[in-house]
């Protein structure tokens, strides 16, 4: 069941104009909480089908869509069936918050290089542990970032609590950034974040107007941009995968649907009204 309450009359406005006019309109979403349900081991997290279909039917309609996750650029392809699927050749996914970018229409990758202070944190992260009295924290390197899961452990939130501050100051020793997010805390290069990505995508596309979907502290930055774009006039539309975990973006969204489900329905209601006007129009 996809439900939410009344739209602000920006919001209602901003989404009118996608329908008006959906080549001008980016969409970006985030992957992981978003398209993706949040399960033990971040490798199984494979998109909810139906949004994938549903953004398939929508890459007809739309100037650009593109995924913004925190995740390896091609971790997030496979997860998400993005090569596979037909109606998304105009693809753009920025991983590693923007330090990767993959193109569906070329297949072409590229990266910056990677910090070598990624490394150095994650091999000092095992002693870490130790003194800490934690056993079963899941590491996930990323390549640009590090990402320590706390879920699987008994005491998920103790330790994750436990874990904040030494992470914190072990991130900063390596003049990195630290990250907290749902049961995990991230460890990546300053400087690099959603904002910046999604700023260089709307420089790059020319979109006018943006639709952006996120769940966590990560997307804040991208949220900002799009609250910036508003102001300056520009049709936007916020979108928040809600869940009990996290709830710091629902209170600043246009929209805010039950979960990586919500989010599924909604993209297919979006694809079903952009069918009917295409249709009205021929
Ligand atoms: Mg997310």
């Amino acid at each position: 069941m996809c439900s939410y309450g009344p739209m602000s009359e920006a919001a209602a406005q901003a989404l009118r104009a996608v329908k008006s006019q959906p080549k001008a309109t980016l969409l970006a979403v985030d992957f992981d909480g978003t398209l993706s349900p949040i399960v033990d081991d971040p490798a199984q997290a494979y998109a909810h089908p139906d949004a994938i279909a549903a953004l398939g039917r929508l890459g007809h309609h739309l100037g650009t869509i593109a995924i913004i996750t925190g995740r390896p650029a091609m971790t997030a392809v496979k997860l998400g069936h993005f090569k596979e699927m037909t109606g998304l050749e105009s693809l753009v996914v920025l991983g590693q918050y923007g330090a990767e970018r993959w193109e569906a229409a070329t297949d072409h990758f590229e990266a910056a290089p990677e910090p070598k202070e990624i490394s150095e944190v994650e091999d000092e992260l095992p002693a870490l542990f130790a003194e800490l009295g934690l056993t079963g924290v899941r590491i996930e390197h990323k390549g640009r970032a590090i990402g320590v899961h706390t879920r699987e452990l008994d005491d998920s939130q103790g330790a994750f609590d436990a874990l904040l501050k030494p992470l914190r100051e072990l991130a900063s020793k390596y003049g990195l950034h630290l990250e907290p997010g749902k049961n995990v805390l991230e460890i990546r290069g300053s400087g690099i974040d959603k904002g910046d990505a999604l700023r260089r995508l709307l420089a790059d596309t020319g979109a006018s107007q943006v639709i952006f979907a996120g769940d966590d502290l990560g997307d804040l930055p991208a949220f900002e941009v799009v609250r910036e774009l508003r102001d300056e006039g520009h049709p936007t539309l916020l979108v928040c995968s809600a869940s009990e975990e996290q709830d710091a973006l629902a209170k600043i969204s246009d929209l805010v649907l039950d979960g990586p489900q919500g989010v599924a329905e909604w993209l297919t209601e979006l694809a079903d009204s952009l069918d009917t006007a295409g249709a009205g129009s021929r």
